[in-house]
């Protein structure tokens, strides 16, 4: 195709502002997908994206649109709308020339719009603003447009305004994004250069890697070459996805496609990585590659032991389509043997959580989430932390935190109840700013703070309405402290936390108290404490059993009895040994999940 006939774009919004819907609709009206195929979400390709309704990979597909006679190739491309996939989000911008930023009409502009917008503003695209659900009684598109047109300039009356339910303004749309939306420019007779904005595992056909081609050529059969690490592999097939997969006899400047290598595994095809050409290679990558990094770490556990090598091989399967989940053996005194992984935030480990549960039929439990620590001893060495129970036991010399800058979007009636949570979290603010009815608040907030429980407390403090933004801002030297629990003297080691030492009593009390009430007595008494270090800070007691509660049952109702023997012995599988102390498993879990 001539560059000069291509639009490759993407549509950015909050969660829920009706993307997805909206795609369906593109797909429709440009015949790329027949009215009798059509489904809700068409692109929207794992069971669990449909069912929550969110974009987790990105997806490409080509669709034909018209303007005077002129027929063009639309290149769509969904991102991911949330935070913690934001690599993602910025190389599959970086893949296009403009952007739909959607807002729906009865919401407004909530964070991950603001979030997206900028990351499109930084790769130079064009934005066409769009209300979206106009259809809705409760849209208030002259509110809404000029909330837009504060934000990026512009006059309220030139938003276009669709409705993805009904398919009223998509035409429309379709025309502008050929008017206002820049054709793409690259060197055809350079090097080949490609690059990677989406690479997913297909059990029948390997990787397929999705590139946006942005100089020369590639044609099926040649030998590419991934730059970032000059492995070589086959391009056995090359198409375009429309929206199924169909081969082509190659990609040419500005078209965006798939290529098919018979490579197994996602990490040898890595999103934001060049494709160059074996024979002619570049000699310089396509800017803004960078490796995932895990920011979020958390152990997970099978509840039955048996499961273990079941997890072991779940966890293979799934990295192999997820280049940014890491994972390691990991072994506990109250859990038993699981494993130490590495997730790109909360959602990603929920997401991968949920699919261990659901495709591999695991029941498992998962520790607190935890963030990397910086440890440096009073002897020198330096330790990195992910795992409290990793954090060393000499001097401590300082510790350092990731910082992340958080961006709060919430109608105004809510702003104190947001500072005061923010500042109970150790966040300091770095902004405020009105946008008509809603404020936008920006923190600095130790990540490790977020990751614990911090979304739900900003929901409920807010009703609901408040909207969450972050992004990494680097480290920063804190006063924490590690907190273990202790049965009897015996540490229990899925219970140490790292918490800032201003928290450190309100963690010992809370766990020492919740475990008291979940650990069944023993022959003798049993000291639950909290300590940091030798220092215990918060103490309960167990007190011995009585040895009459089967005495009770003595002559009553004999089923009774019955099931409290059973009871005990089906107990008996899963109990765990801390010293002298017998505990049932699904306490620990009970107290872990905090219910
Ligand atoms: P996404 O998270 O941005 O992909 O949003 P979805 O496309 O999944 O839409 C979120 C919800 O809004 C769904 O329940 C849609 O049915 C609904 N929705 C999307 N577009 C419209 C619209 O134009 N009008 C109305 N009334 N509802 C819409
Ligand atoms: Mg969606």
């Amino acid at each position: 195709t001539d560059p000069a006939r291509i639009r490759n774009f993407c549509i950015i919004a909050h969660i829920d502002h009706g993307k997805s819907t909206l795609a369906d609709r593109m797909l429709q009206v440009t015949g790329t997908v027949p009215d009798r195929e059509m489904r809700a979400q068409y692109l929207d390709r794992m069971d669990i994206e449909r069912e929550r309704g969110i974009t987790i990979k990105s997806q490409a597909v080509r669709m034909h649109w018209d303007v005077d006679g002129a027929a063009y190739a639309l290149n769509m491309i969904d991102t991911p709308g949330h935070v913690d996939f934001s690599y993602e989000v910025s190389r599959s911008l970086a893949a296009c020339e403009g952007a739909i930023l959607l807002v729906d009409a009865a919401q407004g502009i909530e964070a991950q719009t603001l979030a997206n917008l900028y990351l499109a503003m930084e790769n130079d695209l064009e934005i066409i603003p769009v209300l979206n659900k106009i259809d809705l009684p409760a849209a208030d598109p002259e509110r809404v447009s000029r909330e837009i047109a504060d934000l990026i300039g512009g006059s309220p009356e030139d938003i276009l305004k669709v409705s993805g339910k009904t398919g009223m303004g998509v035409e429309e749309l379709l025309d502008r994004v050929i008017e206002r939306i820049p054709a793409p420019v690259g060197d055809a007779d350079a090097p080949a250069r490609a690059m990677i904005f989406d690479s997913v595992y297909d059990s029948y056909r390997g990787v397929v890697t999705y590139v946006r081609m942005i100089d020369g050529s590639f044609s099926p059969r040649e030998k590419v070459m991934m730059m970032s690490t000059g492995s070589d592999h086959e391009a056995l097939e090359i198409g375009v996805s429309s929206p199924e997969p169909t081969p082509t006899k190659g990609l040419a400047v500005g078209e965006v496609g798939y290529l098919i290598t018979g490579v197994k595994d996602v990490r040898q095809s890595k999103v934001g990585d060049t494709v160059t050409s074996k024979r002619h290679p570049a000699t310089e990558a396509l800017p803004g590659y960078t490796d995932p990094k895990p920011m979020v770490f958390s152990g997970l556990y099978p509840l039955d032991g048996s499961d273990y090598p079941v997890l072991r091989e779940a966890l293979d399967k799934l990295k192999l389509e997820d280049a940014a989940l890491q994972y390691e053996p990991e072994t506990s005194v109250a859990l038993g043997f699981g494993f130490r992984c590495g997730f790109l935030g909360l959602l990603h480990l929920e997401i991968i959580s949920e699919r261990l549960r659901r495709e591999f039929d695991l029941d498992l439990i998962a520790t607190a989430p935890s963030v990397i620590y910086q440890v440096t001893t009073e002897d020198g060495s330096e330790v990195t932390v992910t795992n409290p129970s990793e954090y060393p036991d000499g001097k401590i010399k300082s510790v350092r935190e990731p910082v992340v800058k958080t961006a709060i979007l919430a109608p105004k009636d809510y702003v104190g109840a947001i500072m005061e949570l923010c500042q109970s979290r150790r966040g300091s603010l770095l902004g405020m700013e009105y946008l008509g009815e809603r404020v936008e608040l920006r923190y600095s907030m130790p990540l490790g703070e977020i990751v614990f429980d911090f979304f739900d407390h900003l929901k409920s403090r807010t009703q609901g309405y408040a909207s969450l933004d972050y992004e990494p801002m680097g480290e920063q030297e804190a006063d924490l402290v590690k907190v273990d629990i202790l049965l009897q003297g015996d540490q229990v080691d899925a219970f140490s936390a790292i918490v800032h030492r201003d928290n450190a009593y309100h963690y010992g009390t809370m766990m020492t108290e919740r475990l008291r009430k979940l650990i069944p007595r023993q022959q003798f008494e049993v000291p639950i404490q909290a300590a940091i270090g030798a220092r215990v800070i918060a103490r309960e007691t167990i007190r011995a059993i009585r040895k009459d509660v089967l005495a009770k049952c003595y002559g009553g109702d004999i089923s009774r009895k019955r099931k409290l023997l059973e009871k005990q012995k089906e107990g008996k599988k899963r109990m765990k040994m801390v010293g002298r102390v017998e505990v049932p498993q699904e306490a620990f879990i009970a107290a872990l999940s905090g219910d």
